[in-house]
């Protein structure tokens, strides 16, 4: 492929198509002259589960994180709300969380992070055995401030995934896109006040969510089995997965959710 035809991303960046089976050479290290330099003037959209893991990495409560490490702002395409990681306050814009030594959330870091310079496109392709199928694509991003294509190891998409933890991520952000693919441009209404509140709130502030499911009357009017009660009270993954749920029944009308004939 010349270089001319090459797709590039929103901000212009040359993104190199990776086959199946083909790597790249890459490392990330204290050692690489340009580290954390790419800590810093980002835009960066966390997902619902970024948010999660960065909040509960942190351990700080959602609703203090949103205000104090995010901006809120509308996505241009499917026009609803998103959040993005408030860089600093300063010339460089540095991201709150980088120092000389790296990332002080390592463990926890967004997918986006994570995943540089390896990007992944999926598209739902289900088959009659596999209804939740989705086809993935591997691009890599490669920006002329970054000196990791220099060295290292040489990298199969699939391995770099696997080194990053990406498994989580993609597991939790493809359910995340398969929601929004239900906002495609042109199909969508747009979202009344009070969805919009929904929206952020179940997909973004979770533990509000957690108190609008387990301390109002919600269980008493929802039929939700007492086993998935437990695992959304025990897990924060689970509860994100049933945000999606409830904002399919309470955006779309999906019959995903029962009311019990008699609230309890
Ligand atoms: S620019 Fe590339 S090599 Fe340098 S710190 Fe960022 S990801 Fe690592
Ligand atoms: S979250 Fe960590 S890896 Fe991501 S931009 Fe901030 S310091 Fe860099």
């Amino acid at each position: 492929m010349s270089e001319t035809s090459k797709p590039t991303d929103d901000s212009g960046e040359m993104l190199d198509p990776l086959p199946k089976g083909e790597s790249y050479r890459f490392a990330c290290h204290q050692g690489v002259r340009c580290f954390t330099d790419c800590c810093r003037d980002l835009h960066l959209v966390l997902t619902p589960y970024d948010v999660l893991r960065v909040k509960r990495g942190l351990a700080m409560d959602s609703t203090a994180f949103l205000d104090r490490h995010t901006v809120q702002d509308t996505d241009p395409t499917w026009q609803i709300p998103v959040v993005k990681l408030k860089m600093e306050d300063s010339a460089a814009r540095s991201c709150p969380f980088v120092t000389p030594e790296g990332c002080r959330i390592y463990a926890d870091r967004p997918g986006a992070c994570r995943a540089y310079p390896l990007g992944r496109a999926v598209r739902r392709s289900p088959s009659p055995s596999d209804p939740t199928r989705v086809e993935e694509e591997h691009f890599l991003v490669r920006e002329p401030h970054c000196f990791g294509f220099e060295e290292g190891e040489l990298w199969t998409a699939e391995a770099w995934m696997e080194d990053q933890g990406l498994g989580a991520y993609n597991e939790m952000n493809d359910l995340w896109m398969e929601f929004l693919s239900r906002y495609r441009p042109g199909s969508r209404e747009d979202l009344a006040p009070a969805k919009w509140k929904m929206f952020f709130l179940a997909c973004y502030s979770l533990d509000r969510f957690r108190e609008f499911v387990f301390g109002t009357r919600f269980l008493s009017l929802f039929s939700i089995r007492e086993a998935r009660q437990e695992e959304m009270r025990r897990s924060d993954e689970a509860l994100l997965r049933f945000a999606y749920t409830w904002l399919a029944y309470s955006l779309f009308g999906d019959p995903v959710l029962e009311l019990r004939e008699s609230p309890a």
